[in-house]
């Protein structure tokens, strides 16, 4: 059990006013609301320890250095991994993928090969592909969807050939708030011999992630989804693949020696974090997944979840109301009559609500669905019961609004 009142009293921007009106921010799919000691952490870092990590021999950078490291070791176990060289400090899922299609991309695979991903990715699981179709002739597949907007596993495993190389799929839907089968995905592509990157920026701040009970091949995740700060996340990779793909960018530690005609690269994960990282959001990373910890991710888990079943049986008393899919983690998406969802976000902005609009970087999954984007509104440890209320009224007000006119 959590006790939402004390953890409220840690993020200090909750008590903000919005429009004179008590902020209810609902927009934690997007990104979540820090905590004290992760803002802490941050002032601490720069007052205390700043210092070039890795590269002095001075008393700062050893300081710095050492808590960089032990940020990774804290990923390394919050994650289940085997070795904390399979942490890969990035600036977030975006990079960590980008650098998947890229360093594997380039590495291993030729025209002709396939990746598979499926009809409900964000943009950044389906860019990065189209770039590396362009630039070598990869080609990607689409899982398609079934009518309750799950992902058709019959379909998928008749996908595999002996030119797929990769699946990358998402855990949990950033638009429909509904996780997908993950180990049976990656069991079914191992049982073909291809890897599975899963894209966790959903899934991380809301469940247990075991990488190595998941089998996951790549994991890659954002850190300001689950309370650290913006411009830092991971990727997981397996040592064998890490191993064997190229470097991502170029440039200082992540090199042995250069010379004009030959260089040799670090060990990891030093091969994939060229120039100065992020270490101050890295030390405030370790810090959120601490405070995460000491809360316990089942109960954040079981606590959103009773806040998302409270949504959708709220929502549903509310007439022509249309929830897509079967949300079951900590989002839900939806639409009220012929409202449209950007004007229902600006009403409900002006009552102090934050919910987000539109096709949520997913918009072959809204164009699939045949709408001009959802209202989502999405949840956190420190949310209640009482602002999920408030997002109803606030919701029946705009209905009522838009019936009069
Ligand atoms: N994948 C999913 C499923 C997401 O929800 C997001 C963020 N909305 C991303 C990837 C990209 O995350 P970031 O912008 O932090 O790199």
């Amino acid at each position: 059990m959590v006790n939402i009142e004390e953890i409220r009293k840690e993020f200090p921007i909750l008590e903000s006013r919005i429009y004179d009106k008590p902020l209810v921010y609902l927009d934690n799919a997007a990104t979540t609301q820090k905590p004290k000691c992760v803002i802490d952490t941050i002032s601490n870092v720069y007052t205390t320890m700043n210092s070039n990590v890795h590269r002095g021999v001075h008393h700062l950078s050893q300081v710095a250095t050492t808590a960089m490291e032990n940020s990774r070791e804290t990923v390394r176990k919050f994650i289940g991994a085997k070795h904390s060289h399979e942490i890969i400090f990035t600036r977030g899922t975006t990079e960590s993928i980008n650098l998947v299609a890229s360093s594997y991309g380039n590495t291993l695979l030729k025209e002709g090969d396939e990746i598979i991903i499926s009809a409900m990715e964000h943009h950044s699981n389906i860019v990065p592909w189209q770039l590396l179709h362009a630039r070598t002739g990869v080609k990607f597949r689409v899982i398609p969807l079934t009518g309750n907007c799950k992902l058709d596993i019959e379909a998928y495993k008749g996908m595999f050939n002996e030119k797929t190389r990769l699946v990358s799929v998402t855990h949990v839907s950033n638009v429909l708030g509904s996780t997908n089968p993950i180990k049976e995905i990656i069991d079914i592509a191992h049982s073909n011999d291809v890897p599975v990157l899963v894209d966790g920026a959903q899934s991380i701040p809301h469940k247990k992630i075991d990488v190595m009970e998941l089998d996951a091949d790549f994991f890659a995740f954002s850190g300001h989804k689950i309370y650290g700060p913006t411009g830092v996340g991971v990727l997981y990779g397996k040592e064998l693949w890490l191993e064997t793909m190229q470097p991502y960018n170029g440039g200082g530690e992540m090199i042995k020696s250069v010379r004009f005609d030959k260089t040799s690269f670090n060990d990891l994960p030093y091969k994939f974090e060229a120039g100065t990282p992020d270490y101050v959001g890295i030390i405030a990373l370790g810090k959120a997944i601490e405070w995460v910890n000491s809360l316990g991710i089942e109960n954040i888990a079981a606590h959103e979840h009773e806040l998302t079943r409270y949504a959708v049986e709220q929502l549903k008393t509310i007439p022509e109301m249309r929830i897509f899919g079967e949300p079951d983690g900590a989002a839900v998406s939806f639409l009220t009559g012929d409202i449209h969802p950007a004007d229902l976000g600006t009403i409900l902005d002006r009552l102090g609500i934050a919910i987000r609009t539109g096709h949520h970087c997913a918009q072959p999954l809204i164009d699939h669905l045949g709408i001009p984007g959802t209202a989502r509104a999405s949840f956190a440890v420190y949310n209640t019961k009482k602002e999920i209320d408030a997002l109803i009224q606030g919701i029946k007000r705009a209905v009522k609004m838009f019936t009069q006119c």
